[in-house]
């Protein structure tokens, strides 16, 4: 779909009136001279009278138009800020005469970005009483008061499990990714690599991995800086042997400061055919609080046609075995529009949740990332619709209303179907606490291992720099040691 936007002409404009279009129609251009020929086209009048911006846009499309208008005081303290506003007055129009075009409204009005509730959580840390905050996310960005109400629960739940949330900046998270799987699925991006008959490399991968996590414990002491939490992701890091788990959590235990503090150590079991009663052993000899077992789906075609190489009963003996071994904070990810589900295959996995109601359920809606198989073959995955998926979502909500479930955070990605969310429920008390901190980016995480991103966030400004390790396992080996140093570089800037 291309869209002609006439009278702008900073380019700026371009990407986040992109980033709107796409919530409506597939992969959008936006021109903003008259060269090509447009399918379609919207006239925008920007004014400005001393701190008042308004703008007005007008969408003509089959002999109709479509108008609407807003304007706004700007209060803004630089240049930056400023042209923030003004994309945001552009933004409300645009947005508003797609909607009248389309008949679609937009749920999450003009927000585009991954986390919501972090608008919220900043009004809050400056004090602004909740009804002003949600007034503006419904004045300013055009947010539905379903989605404010749900920004606000889980503000909520997370200020109840971490009473310090805005102080938690002075500790750090850790994030370790192991880059092994037993196979990949079909949506994957993360660096996960098929682990069979590569001992070899997991054993060199390894060493590389313990390295990084003494130098980051050393660091760590000398500055006597705590962890708040560590997850074990990847990849599967149940995806290694029974023997390389214990000796990486008795390391941890070695190089850590304080690790009988830390208020949360998570391991991903994501795949259960992984899980086996040894390394169930290995994790409660180590104090894991909390695993994560992912059906994804309990129809064993969809897992076949991902390419999850495990079936639905295997998840239920792993979730039982885990179960029995003491396990008692068990989170498990289903995908809502796998390829073939609908709400039929989403009401079945829901009734197989039901019977073993884990602490925490994690509900995604399926994004075709770039790379992953999925998006390079599109034509073969059939899909849902944008109305069944939203069905679906509605089913998981109330699903979760009913049997005691409360929301504690959400996520939002780019060509996500339906322009929905992930949420995280969880049972009060039971959320994880590593989710909350990277999704409202409070502290910095440290990632260490294969393909693990560190988000550096400065104390004082909350400035955000990313960093990440190597994807594939032979560049990780091959230069670890720097890329340890240049972490503990930044870390140095931080935390002088
Ligand atoms: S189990 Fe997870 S990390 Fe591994 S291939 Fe599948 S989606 Fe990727």
């Amino acid at each position: 779909m291309l869209i002609y936007i006439k009278g702008l002409e900073d380019e700026r404009f371009a990407r986040p009136l992109q980033l709107i279009a796409n919530l409506f129609f597939e992969e959008t251009e936006i021109r903003m001279d008259e060269g090509q020929k447009s399918e379609l086209a919207v006239a925008v009048q920007l004014r400005q009278e001393g701190k008042q911006i308004s703008a007005q846009a007008v969408l003509t499309a089959d002999d109709k138009q479509y108008q609407a208008e807003y304007g706004k005081m700007v209060t803004a303290v630089d240049e930056k800020e400023h042209f923030k506003q003004v994309k945001n007055v552009v933004s409300h129009v645009f947005l508003h005469v797609l909607q009248a075009y389309t008949g679609i409204t937009q749920k999450w009005g003009i927000l585009t970005g991954m986390r919501p509730t972090k608008l919220l959580h900043k009004q809050n840390q400056a004090g602004v009483p909740a009804e002003a905050a949600h007034r503006k996310l419904q004045e300013e960005y055009l947010i539905t008061e379903e989605k404010i109400d749900l920004m606000q629960r889980i503000l909520d739940r997370q200020l109840t499990m971490v009473p310090d949330l805005y102080k938690v900046k002075d500790e750090v998270s850790i994030y370790i990714g192991i880059p092994f799987c037993p196979t990949k699925c079909a949506y994957c991006t993360f660096p996960a690599y098929a682990i069979q008959g590569k001992q070899g490399r997991v054993a060199s991968f390894l060493s590389g991995l313990h390295y990084e996590m003494e130098q980051i414990g050393r660091w760590l002491k000398e500055k006597g800086i705590k962890i708040t939490t560590v997850y074990y992701g990847g990849g599967t890091p149940t995806a290694i042997t029974a023997e390389e788990m214990d000796e990486l959590y008795a390391l941890m235990y070695e190089v850590f400061p304080g690790v009988e503090d830390i208020r949360e150590i998570t391991v991903e079991a994501g795949r259960p055919d992984t899980i086996t009663p040894e390394k169930l052993t290995v994790l409660k000899k180590w104090n894991i609080d909390r695993i994560s077992i992912n059906p994804q789906s309990y129809t064993q075609e969809t897992l076949k046609a991902i390419g999850r190489h495990h079936t639905v009963e295997e998840t239920i003996e792993k979730y039982h075995m885990a179960r029995e071994s003491g396990m008692n904070n068990i989170n498990m990810d289903l995908i809502i529009g796998l390829p073939g589900e609908g709400t039929a295959e989403f009401a079945h996995s829901l009734a197989e949740t039901e019977k073993l109601m884990p602490e925490s359920l994690t509900v995604h809606t399926l994004s075709f990332k770039r790379a992953s198989e999925m998006t390079l073959n599109k034509e073969k995955y059939k899909v849902a619709d944008r109305t069944e998926v939203e069905a679906m979502m509605n089913m998981a909500e109330q699903w979760t209303k009913e049997h005691e479930y409360v929301p504690y955070y959400l996520y939002r990605q780019k060509n996500i179907l339906g322009n929905l969310e992930n949420v995280g429920y969880s049972k009060p008390g039971q959320e994880s606490i590593y989710n909350i901190m990277i999704m409202e980016e409070v502290q910095t995480i440290i990632g260490i291992g294969c393909g693990a991103a560190s988000k550096f966030i400065d104390r004082e400004t909350g400035k955000i720099e990313h960093f990440s390790n190597p994807k594939d396992p032979k560049t990780y080996n091959e230069r670890f040691s720097e890329y340890t140093e240049k972490k503990i570089d930044k870390l140095n800037k931080l935390f002088p």
